[in-house]
């Protein structure tokens, strides 16, 4: 089995995820007392978050670049980046280690390309919305046409992951607000909904929503599971 490395604390309500998930994938597939090698380093939210909304990628890059040589130097044979949104600075990490990076968005793609998605509905934070790093990928990979939602929903969806899943607060409201803007998507012309920030899944699951949804916590998860496990790597 390979050592999955993990970068979580961003934020460490969704990294407990990761970790459950990957643990109960491994026990699943092996049997009896196995469980997960996993190297994870998680890291203080705060100061990313600032970086993040001050725009400061090159900062905010370096920084988990250097938590990505950690992981690496712990014996990990390969990494997870636990959120969506830093994907912003994949090629930062990537160029600073020696290990491959499992990319969030080729995972979900894949996923979304074998169950014949031609039109999604992405939610995330506005920055895996908006900008080009995390859409262009998966419309790319994915073949497929990636839908966002109005600008004000867009701000409401960011503000609900801010304000509230990555402080592990889950209202009902913010869950019924998230049901109309997939709802919006679907009539937009999404055939699908991506969950494309890693604490979504704490609100919103499958039984909230008449669309197929895709949790990209539990793909990434699954998709480590899967390399960790695969015979040529044993
Ligand atoms: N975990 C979130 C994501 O998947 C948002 C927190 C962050 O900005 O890293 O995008």
């Amino acid at each position: 089995m390979q050592t999955i490395g993990l970068l979580g604390g961003l934020s460490w309500q969704s990294t407990q995820h990761y970790y459950r998930l990957i643990n109960e994938g491994v026990a699943q597939q092996l049997g009896g007392l196995h469980s997960a090698q996993i190297a994870l380093w998680s890291v203080d939210f705060a100061p990313i978050e600032a970086l993040q909304h001050q725009e400061r990628w090159e900062q905010a890059g370096a920084l988990l670049a250097q938590a990505a040589q950690r992981i690496e130097a712990a014996g990990a044979d390969f990494l997870l980046l636990c959120t969506n949104t830093m994907h912003i600075t994949a090629g930062a990490i990537e160029a600073a280690i020696g290990i491959p990076l499992l990319h969030i968005a080729d995972a979900t793609a894949e996923r979304l390309r074998q169950r014949g998605i031609a039109a999604v509905g992405l939610l995330g934070t506005a920055f895996t919305m908006e900008q080009p790093f995390y859409r262009e990928r998966l419309a790319q990979r994915g073949a497929l046409r990636v839908l966002t939602p109005e600008p004000a929903d867009r701000q409401s969806v960011h503000r609900i992951i801010y304000e509230e899943l990555c402080l592990g607060v889950l209202r009902e409201e913010s869950r019924a607000e998230m049901q109309r803007i997939a709802a919006a998507l679907q009539r937009a012309g999404a055939e699908a909904l991506i969950a494309g920030c890693t604490e979504i899944s704490m609100l919103l699951q499958q039984r909230h929503t008449a669309l197929p949804l895709f949790d990209t916590t539990a793909i990434h998860a699954e998709a480590a599971v899967a390399r960790a496990l695969s015979p040529e790597r044993a």
